[in-house]
């Protein structure tokens, strides 16, 4: 009978030093998240050394890999998606067949100025562009098409800022390795170091944006995929995926 009391207190000595160990832990790694958004806003105001860009984003990822193996989940990666879009499908991606795609000219590096469009623009039914969708008579939930971890966002955007995103997120889903940039949402619900679920509302569609903003643009979510190469991100084509993607 000692025995086994003896083995329980052993067993909620043990679980209760883990529980203080994952929250320190956490707490530094809010650090680390809120020090890589920090950095990627820097490389949209520009002047950042690629060197830099591979330290960072090998930085971040380091952490999120301590974090999946303190999670101690055996989940499979997911193979399909959930669409970016609730209660929308493929059909809402602009141009014909996915040809708003062009990745040829953009470098992450060049923040802000980048050239080229790597990414599909997904549009929702709101003809007086007041971001309510005019078939619900509510805002459009921007949801996580795989888990992962947000790494980077902007919750703050004027109509007189030149910034191309406006609201955005960046997330980071380890099993597939790869980055999915959510842009012109009106609100985002996540922040640096925010672990997001398959399908979890992350933001409202929105029109935020230096383009996004103007009235010969149709209320739509920008999204990328991107894989780091060299420590840095590159973008390609997510259609197949987002014609696959399950509808919320
Ligand atoms: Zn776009």
């Amino acid at each position: 009978m000692l025995l086994i009391i003896n083995l329980m207190q052993k067993i909620i000595l043990f679980f209760s030093l883990l529980l203080v160990s994952i929250g320190a832990l956490a707490q530094r790694d809010t650090a680390a998240f809120t020090k890589f958004n920090s950095f990627n806003n820097a490389v949209l105001n520009g002047g950042i050394k690629k060197v830099e860009a591979q330290k960072q984003f090998d930085m971040v990822l380091k952490r999120i890999a301590l974090l999946e193996m303190l999670r101690a989940e055996f989940i499979q990666p997911k193979l399909q998606w959930v669409f970016p879009l609730k209660g929308y499908n493929s059909s809402a991606i602009g141009g014909t067949h996915g040809n708003g795609y062009f990745d040829k000219g953009y470098r992450y590096l060049d923040g802000n100025k980048h050239g080229a469009h790597p990414a599909h623009d997904i549009f929702i039914n709101d003809k007086n562009q007041d971001c309510i969708d005019d078939r619900t008579g509510k805002p459009v939930n921007v949801l996580s098409v795989d888990d992962g971890w947000v790494i980077a966002c902007c919750n703050e955007w004027e109509p007189n800022s030149n910034m191309r995103g406006g609201k955005f997120i960046w997330i980071y889903h380890p099993k597939a390795a790869v980055f999915t940039y959510y842009a012109h949402n009106s609100a985002i619900f996540v922040k640096p170091g925010s672990y997001v679920t398959q399908g979890q509302k992350i933001a409202e569609v929105g029109r935020t944006g230096y383009n996004a903003y103007k009235k010969r643009s149709p209320t739509h979510l920008h999204f990328s995929e991107f894989k780091l190469v060299d420590g840095i991100p590159v973008p390609f084509n997510p259609y197949e995926q987002l014609k696959k993607a399950r509808t919320l």
